[in-house]
């Protein structure tokens, strides 16, 4: 409106000047990072043999878990299955994967697959990621979780995968704990790796965040425990960079938004928010997949 008193403009600018000046979230840039869709680097899809890593069910199905995330405003993510991660032999994990494969193609456009293998007949477990990367189209690998079904990362089997994902330039996702994550960020540093969770101490969490601040090839997804805690996003930024902090939630077993609530209210500028919701992952999944030449 051409009569808007020029006081008023002028007042309204030093609020908003003010706002960024003590750090608090800009509505514009709130609005502006929601018109984007929310990408979720962590997402469990439920199995159709009925395996949902959930503590009492209440989205059992693919629809469920779809309308569940439409709820929270999370658009997009990356999908895993739980079948896979609990599989004891390879054909589960297969199944797992084939799973995912058809619900990324069912839903497409929302939701990019991710391969799981359990590293124990490594021959079968390099032949699946190499067939759902070439044949499945899949450039993620993860989330591994090793206590699932006891395995380790520090042996001869797992640096095959690890060299299987620099040959391949795949990203990986792995869980672990700040020993194994030291461990996998300091031999690894070809491998594109997505470190999930925070930690459940402050010690912890701040070891991690200064573990991926010293690898330039780690990246923290903000799922799980520690980001309830106010103050650490803040202090991951700081010390990481927004661009090597992604959002994830831990769909099925966490709530997608309140992880998205800290993001949100979190004194942070619109620019990394948008990075951790959702531009950084975007960025990772571009380049991966493509030949580095190293191997
Ligand atoms: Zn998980």
């Amino acid at each position: 409106m051409s009569g808007f008193p020029r006081r008023h403009a002028l007042r309204a600018g030093v609020v908003a000047l003010a706002n960024f000046i003590i750090g608090e979230p800009l509505k514009r840039g709130v609005q502006a990072e929601t018109r984007h869709s929310i990408f979720d680097a962590h997402l469990h899809i439920p199995s159709d043999d009925g395996e949902v890593f959930q503590w009492n069910l209440i989205t059992r199905t693919m629809p469920e878990f779809v309308s569940y995330l439409d709820k929270c405003g999370v658009k997009r993510g990356v999908i895993s299955s739980a079948r896979s991660n609990t599989a004891k032999t390879p054909e589960d994990y297969r199944l797992g994967n084939r799973e995912v494969a058809k619900y990324a193609e069912k839903y497409k456009g929302r939701f990019r697959g991710s391969c799981v293998i359990t590293p124990d007949r490594i021959d079968e477990a390099l032949r699946e990621i190499e067939e759902s990367h070439r044949e499945l189209g899949f450039v993620w690998v993860g989330e591994f979780c090793n206590y699932m079904t006891g395995y380790k990362y520090d042996t001869p089997e797992w640096s095959q995968v690890m060299q299987l994902a620099t040959k391949l330039n795949l990203v990986m996702q792995i869980h672990t704990n700040t020993r194994e994550m030291q461990y996998l960020a300091d031999n690894f540093p070809d491998v594109t790796i997505v470190f999930p969770h925070f930690g459940s101490s402050p010690d912890d969490v701040f070891k991690r965040i200064a573990i991926v601040a010293s690898h330039k090839n780690a990246c923290i997804d903000i799922s799980g425990s520690g980001i309830e805690r106010v103050g650490i996003l803040e202090r991951a930024v700081k010390e990481i960079g927004s661009e090597r902090v992604l959002y994830g939630s831990d769909f099925t077993i966490n709530e997608p938004s309140s992880v998205i609530a800290r993001v949100t209210n979190a004194f942070l500028t619109p620019e990394d928010r948008e990075n951790i919701l959702f531009r950084n992952v975007e960025r990772l999944l571009a380049r991966a997949g493509k030949a580095t030449g190293k191997s």
